[in-house]
């Protein structure tokens, strides 16, 4: 399906139905992986791109779980990746918690090594990375990915939660802008 929205056409490659099922799939999974745990699994989001699917992912998880959130920006107003990522955070202590990062795309790695780096130091019990999408081929740096939603091609996503220029958030499925 392609939509023609403002200048740019967005050429859908992930339906909704089809996020709904494997988020639904990797909620199970992740509620299967946590069933042990002796206190609830801390979701950190990393936003703003992740908010959609930490909103959908924690609503199929079955065990009790608490919410935070981290800022993390590494591009501009354009589609290349500045090279610097900034964080901001004032997430509560995840000193011996079991910690779910919950990230929107991982593509040169950089942010997850910012941030996972960072979270480290606080010492929690463990740390594990979720990702709705995955673009290896634009990796620099190794990423040990625990869940993964979707690989996709090295090319500019948008939808669901995922931006260009701050639009495109909205839409319920994903898409990639063709130029
Ligand atoms: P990395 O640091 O791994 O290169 O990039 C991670 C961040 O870059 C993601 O959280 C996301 O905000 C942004 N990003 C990476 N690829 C894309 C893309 O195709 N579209 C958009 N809108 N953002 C992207």
């Amino acid at each position: 399906m392609n939509l023609n929205i403002n200048n740019d056409s967005v050429t859908e490659i992930i339906s909704a139905e089809r996020l709904h099922v494997r988020i639904r799939e990797l909620g199970s999974e992740i509620s299967r992986d946590y069933a042990e745990i002796a206190t609830p699994l801390v979701v950190i989001g990393v936003l703003k791109g992740a908010f959609i699917v930490l909103a959908d992912l924690v609503r199929t998880i079955t065990i009790p779980c608490t919410i935070d959130f981290l800022h993390a920006s590494s591009y501009g107003s354009e589609k290349v990746s500045s090279g610097t990522v900034t964080i901001r955070h004032k997430i509560t202590s995840i000193q011996n918690r079991h910690v779910l990062l919950v990230e929107d795309i991982i593509d040169s790695g950089l942010t997850m090594q910012r941030i996972t780096g960072d979270l480290l130091q606080m010492n929690p019990a463990s740390m594990k990375i979720f990702t709705l999408l995955d673009k290896p081929e634009a990796r620099k740096l190794p990423v040990d990915i625990a869940y993964t939603g979707f690989v996709v091609p090295d090319r500019f996503i948008v939808g669901y939660g995922i931006d260009f220029n701050e639009q495109y958030r909205e839409l319920s499925s994903i898409g990639i802008i063709n130029q």
